[in-house]
């Protein structure tokens, strides 16, 4: 359950052509005969759901020193591709270090598998990509800066009930519009009117706040999700808004959080009452007035 979360160690023995990834620090790797085994140390809590282990015909390398190292496990012919599809995560590091609070964990690993993947996926400390996500076009930058995102929302902070699964989607699918807006493209204004406009082109029989397991991972929840943050934003401005993100991940940096937790910290930035934005973005079917 995602509230038990644990550190953890991880042992995997492969043979020895065969790279081998787990959550956390590599502390001991041991070649014996053909084999070689992995051990991987996780040493901040970690949901059971965050555990992961990739292993393949990998090429590892350190692509950023900055104040949060950054790392690239992919096949060797996707490397010229990398540098540029996943070139500007040390930008994203900052962009997302000042708005959100600092990087909860020691260092940052984006794995590129040698097959398709349907979508990435977080994990602690890394996330996981298909080899279409990695074609030199930059085409996936979005989904970049999501899986990054995650770091803090879903992975430091992380739901104790699955329905509040918005806490976790909804902030990733802002952080987007937040490195767009960050990076010379459009704002997070025009992405909030576009995500709003492919809302109402869809059925409105889900509520946000508590979605139900079959509707989890449904986009309208990514993107009602991140337009209640962006009245959230139109509520308090910039600044306050930001103080509350940064506050937020502070407060519960490394534990489990609720959205009652979260409206609750919110309600300290205003004297707006915000009860009325609550219900209409999280507990009611029909889609409010931007
Ligand atoms: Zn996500």
């Amino acid at each position: 359950h995602p509230i038990s979360k644990a550190s953890y160690r991880i042992s995997i023995t492969t043979d020895s052509p065969f790279y081998a990834l787990a959550n956390g620090k590599l502390i001991r790797k041991q070649t014996r005969a053909s084999q070689t085994t992995w051990v991987y140390e996780q040493t901040e809590p970690m949901a059971t759901y965050l555990a992961t282990i990739q292993i393949g015909q990998y090429e590892h390398r350190q692509v950023s020193a900055g104040p949060v190292p950054v790392f690239a496990v992919h096949p060797p012919r996707l490397r010229a591709a990398f540098d540029i599809d996943f070139g500007r995560q040390p930008q994203m590091l900052e962009v997302f270090g000042k708005l959100f609070g600092p990087y909860p964990f020691a260092d940052y690993t984006a794995v590129v598998t040698d097959d398709e993947l349907e979508i990435p996926i977080e994990a602690q400390g890394l996330s996981i990509f298909g080899a279409n996500h990695c074609t030199g076009r930059r085409g996936s930058e979005r989904l970049v800066a999501h899986e990054l995102a995650h770091q803090w929302f879903g992975n430091s902070l992380t739901l104790g009930q699955w329905c509040d699964i918005w806490l976790h989607e909804g902030f990733a699918c802002y952080a987007e519009w937040i490195w767009s807006e960050n990076s010379g493209g459009p704002s997070s204004d025009q992405l909030a009117a576009n995500a709003y406009q492919g809302l109402r082109r869809k059925p409105q029989f889900l509520i946000i706040g508590n979605p139900g397991p079959a509707h989890m991972f449904d986009d309208r929840i990514y993107k009602r999700g991140a337009l209640t943050l962006h009245a959230l934003r139109g509520v308090l401005g910039d600044e306050k808004f930001f103080e509350l993100i940064r506050q937020w991940t502070t407060k519960h940096r490394h534990s489990t959080v609720s959205t009652e937790q979260f409206t609750d910290l919110a309600s300290r930035f205003t004297d707006t009452p915000l009860r009325p934005l609550w219900d209409a973005w999280l507990n009611q079917r029909l889609l409010p007035r931007l």
